[in-house]
This record gives structure tokens, C-alpha cells and sequence, in this order.
């Protein structure tokens, strides 16, 4: 089948260009060659939605993360995704750095971001605010309008909703090859992608492969360009320790980023990270103990006492940095019809929407797109019986009783829920897939409890046979064999 367009890569980037494409009268796919959506940077990063003052004025950065915050809050409320301004402070705890405060201030006022949405507080102020911030501080930059989000259901959210208004998601597919061909019927240009597989074929192609994305554009053009994987390390604690902070908590942003913060997650843990450390491995997230020794010690800087016996896990994500320190977005000068999404670090996430709504406004214009009659931009997320009355709650588990079965207790998961992930369009297939859509297995224990009772319901629901249910997809499975001596064949 021949495709209008083809967008390599299910993180949130593609995503969002899926979703704002499929308003037109398109053939549109997506390849990904990971095993679900959110496999990539978007299920490792901050998750946090910046307000826009950080980016260099004039930047694509700094465009697009003004407007993909403006965009947030009603792409959170189309798609039923947890999303609030909790607002961030940059706290300086040197006397000697202060003028930097006043630098973001102004970067905030240049890149658009309206002047009562920021301010700079002195010391008893930002103390005020935070109590639990270092005896040492001595004034913020407090930027109100930044947000919390959850990146995998964002992602997941923007490529459900895509998928019911058309868009073919095709995974454990990855793209191998690119190659322009011509349609012998019309002598049209097209462009022929080789994956794992076999061929697609399309006339439009959107690279959005994040740290892979300098392959792709490289293949098909002659002006080089190069991503840096930049990986950052974070703990994650426990709810307990949830409220410890209630603001973002960074610190004045460096040559390698934004530094480490400290902050609450929209599902009310604490996050605490990330380092950067330039890498070669485009697959190297494993986290190493001077890493996460580094954030601890750093986010100890500006949060006085961190309970650090409160983590639960740990984990690091890929910045795709590209050379030039911007996005690249738009088609590629010498190879016509091949859209970039190229070095989309941070902040990716907080741009998503516009990301999306600028390359579809592109395309739109110029292929003179048609709007569907019946494109439908809400999507409801996964019925959860914990934000339902007790009445409410029992008369659903009168009715669905698999909501009244708890399978993660660290998180209060029901089976009903789980039920719900594997069902719904791009249902989840594996732990991992099953966790991100309704966080199961994220809570204390690990999915130590609930990961045997979760293969159970994906066994039982896909008839995937246990040796074959995987963590996240490929060679990551969970069972080897069975113990048939102590259970039987069939146990
Ligand atoms: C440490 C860290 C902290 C961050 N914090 C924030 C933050 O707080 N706020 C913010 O706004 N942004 C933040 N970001 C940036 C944000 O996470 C990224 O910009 C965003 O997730 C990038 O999304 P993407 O879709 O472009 O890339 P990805 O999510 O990486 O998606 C690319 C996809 O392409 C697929 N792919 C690659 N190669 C192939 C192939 N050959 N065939 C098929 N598929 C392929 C991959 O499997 C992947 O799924 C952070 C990033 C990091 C690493």
C-alpha cells in the first residue's frame, strides 16, 4: 500500500504529528520498532511542562514551548490526560549569581511569556513557598505557569486518539532503509522505506526517531547532521515523600542543560535528577552509581534533608542533542517530500502539541489538505474506581465486578483497569505497556507483587503464552519454562 505519509517513530513526537494529521483526509502510518507507543526518550525524562523562559529567544525551542504550553492545558482535557501548573522555582543559593534570576526574567519577557506569570522572590519569599529548601538560598525566579504532566499517557493518549481517526500504527518494526523510487504507473516520486517488516512505500516521510532521527536525514541528504546521546539519571521515591516539595525545584540552568531538580510528579511521587552525560550507546539508559550519587548530591544543594531512603527506583533517559542546540523541524532542503523532527531534547515533551500543529499546518498548506467531516479530537482515559465516589464505586463493581479485584496494592489497580489498557485502540501487550497505562506495578514494590497476577490477565485476555509475555517486548521475557514437575503441563 502506498501512504500519504509515513512518520518513523511512536514517541510523542510522531504522536502528536499523528494526531493533528489525521484531521485531513490522509493515509497515514506510523512505524515504531519498539514493541508499543512511549518506548523511547518520552518514558524517561522530567515530565515536566516548562513555561518557556529557559529556551535561547528566536529559537524553534523557545517558539514551540511557549506554544505547546499554551496548548497543554486543552490537549490534557481532550484527552483525559493528568496535567497541572504547579509552578517552578530556579532557586540560587550564591550571592555572586543572582543577576542570573533577573537573565530568565528577561529571556521569560522576550520568548513572549506574559510578565505577571513570573517573578523574583527574595529569599524569606521563596521560603515562604518551599520550607524545605536549603538554609542557603537567597532568592528564585518563580515562573507560575509551569506544569506537571504524564508523558506516557500523554503520548499514549495523542496515539490512541490518532488511531481512531485512521492512523495505522505498525510495531516491532524497525526502519532499516530509505530510498526514493518512482511509481512506474505515474512516474511519481515516492519514497521506499525497508524495515524488519518488509517495504512501505510513501510520498511523504516524518522522521521523528529521536536519537536515531540524524540516521534517517542522513540517508537521504547531504548535509550532515549529528545527535548526541545526552542521558540524565534520576530517583524516583515514594509517595510518601510526595508533598516534600509542591513546587519544581531547579536549579540556574548550565552549558549542559537545565541541571537537577527536585520535584513532585503528577501522580504525586518525587523525582530528583537528571545529570548529562554525552554518551555513544543510542540505547545506553542503564544509570551508574556516580550518576545518581551526582543528583543526589546537587539536588541536596538547593532541598535541605531529602529522604532519600524513600526511592523506589531509578532510571535514565536520552536526550537527542543535536549539534546545533535547536529543533529541526521542516522539510530537508535536498530531499523533498522528507519532513525532519530532528534533536528534539528537551523540552520535547512541553512542545509536543505544537511540534504537531506546526508540521501539520505545514503539510496542510502545502498539499492543500481536505479536514475530515468526523474527526473527533476527545479520548477518554482509563475508568479509574480510586477517583469515584464509594457509592459510585460500588455500584461499578455491582455491575463490573474485575473493578473490585485489586491486582497492584501499592497502587490500588483493579483488574477492571488493567482489563481496560489491553482492550482499548493500541491496547497494551506487555508489563511495561500494561504500567504506563494504568500504573501498575509502579509503586513501592516494583511490580513485584502484581507482575505475576498481570501475566495471568494478559495470558488469559491475548492468549500470549506465558513464555512469551515480555517485560517491554523483544527478548525481555519474564518466564523461561515450566516448573512441570511440581505443577503439572498444564499448571
Ligand atoms: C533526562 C531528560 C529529561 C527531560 N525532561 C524534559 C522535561 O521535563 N520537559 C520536556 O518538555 N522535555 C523533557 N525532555 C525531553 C523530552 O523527553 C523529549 O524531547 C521527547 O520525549 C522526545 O520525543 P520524541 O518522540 O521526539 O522521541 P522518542 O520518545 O525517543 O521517540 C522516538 C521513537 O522513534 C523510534 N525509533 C527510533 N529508531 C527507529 C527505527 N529505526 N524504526 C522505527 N522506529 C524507530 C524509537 O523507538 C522511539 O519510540 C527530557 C529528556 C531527557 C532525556
Amino acid at each position: 500500500m502506498l501512504y500519504d505519509v509515513v512518520i518513523i517513530g511512536a514517541g510523542v513526537s510522531g504522536s502528536a504529528i499523528a494526531r493533528e494529521l489525521s484531521r485531513y483526509k490522509l493515509q497515514i502510518c506510523v512505524l515504531e520498532k519498539e514493541e508499543d507507543v512511549c518506548c523511547g526518550t518520552t518514558k524517561a525524562n522530567s515530565a515536566i511542562v516548562h513555561a518557556g523562559f529557559d529556551a535561547e529567544t528566536g529559537s524553534m525551542m523557545a517558539k514551540l514551548n511557549v506554544r505547546g504550553s499554551q496548548m497543554m492545558d486543552q490537549i490534557a482535557s481532550d484527552l483525559d490526560v493528568p496535567f497541572r501548573r504547579n509552578g517552578a522555582l530556579v532557586v540560587c543559593t550564591d550571592p555572586d549569581e543572582v543577576d542570573g534570576l533577573q537573565k530568565l526574567y528577561d529571556r521569560g519577557i522576550a520568548n513572549g511569556l506574559p510578565a505577571d506569570s513570573m517573578e523574583i522572590l527574595n529569599r524569606e519569599e521563596v521560603l515562604a513557598l518551599e520550607p524545605n529548601l536549603s538554609e542557603n538560598v537567597v532568592g528564585a525566579f518563580y515562573a507560575k505557569t509551569s506544569g506537571i504532566v504524564c508523558p506516557f499517557l500523554l503520548n499514549i493518549a495523542m496515539a490512541e486518539n490518532a488511531n481512531v481517526n485512521g492512523v495505522d500504527f505498525f510495531f516491532n518494526t524497525e526502519v532499516e532503509h530509505i530510498e526514493e523510487d518512482t511509481l512506474p504507473s505515474s512516474g511519481e516520486k515516492i519514497w521506499r522505506i525497508r524495515t524488519c517488516n518488509g517495504d512501505y512505500k510513501a510520498r511523504y516521510i516524518i522522521n521523528a526517531a529521536g536519537v536515531y532521527a540524524d540516521v534517517f536525514h542522513n540517508m537521504v541528504s547531504a548535509k550532515k547532521i549529528h545527535i548526541t546521546p545526552r542521558r540524565g539519571a534520576y530517583c524516583l521515591l515514594d509517595r510518601a515523600a510526595g508533598n516534600y516539595v509542591s513546587h519544581t525545584v531547579f536549579s540556574l540552568p548550565g552549558k549542559m542543560g537545565k541541571g537537577v531538580l527536585v520535584t513532585p510528579t503528577i501522580h504525586g511521587n518525587l523525582l530528583i535528577g537528571p545529570n548529562a552525560q554525552d554518551i555513544e550507546n543510542r540505547e545506553g539508559t542503564n544509570t551508574t552509581a556516580e550518576g545518581l550519587q551526582e543528583i543526589i548530591e546537587k539536588a541536596g544543594r538547593n532541598v535541605r534533608n531529602l529522604p532519600m531512603y524513600q526511592v523506589i527506583t531509578s532510571f535514565a533517559g536520552l536526550r537527542a542533542h543535536e549539534d546545533g542546540h535547536d529543533f529541526i523541524i521542516g522539510e530537508v532542503e535536498d530531499a523533498p517530500r522528507f519532513i525532519d523532527c530532528a534533536g528534539i531534547e528537551s523540552p520535547g515533551l512541553s512542545s509536543s502539541p505544537a511540534i504537531g500543529e506546526y508540521v501539520a499546518k505545514m503539510m496542510a498548506e502545502k498539499l492543500h489538505l481536505t479536514p475530515k467531516e468526523n474527526w473527533n479530537g476527545k479520548r477518554k482515559g482509563i475508568l479509574r474506581p480510586s477517583e469515584l465516589s464509594m457509592e459510585e464505586r460500588n455500584a461499578l463493581i455491582r455491575e463490573k465486578p474485575a473493578y473490585g479485584r485489586i491486582i497492584c496494592r501499592c497502587e490500588s489497580i483493579t483488574e477492571g483497569e488493567i482489563l481496560d489498557a489491553i482492550h482499548r485502540p493500541l491496547g497494551a501487550r506487555s508489563l511495561d505497556g500494561v504500567k504506563r497505562r494504568t500504573r501498575a506495578g509502579m509503586g513501592r514494590c516494583q511490580a513485584g507483587f502484581c507482575s505475576p497476577r498481570t501475566m495471568e490477565i494478559l495470558h488469559r485476555e491475548l492468549g500470549i503464552p506465558y513464555e512469551k509475555i515480555t517485560k517491554s517486548g523483544g527478548d525481555s521475557k519474564l518466564v523461561t519454562g515450566r516448573t512441570k514437575e511440581h505443577f503439572g503441563e498444564e499448571a
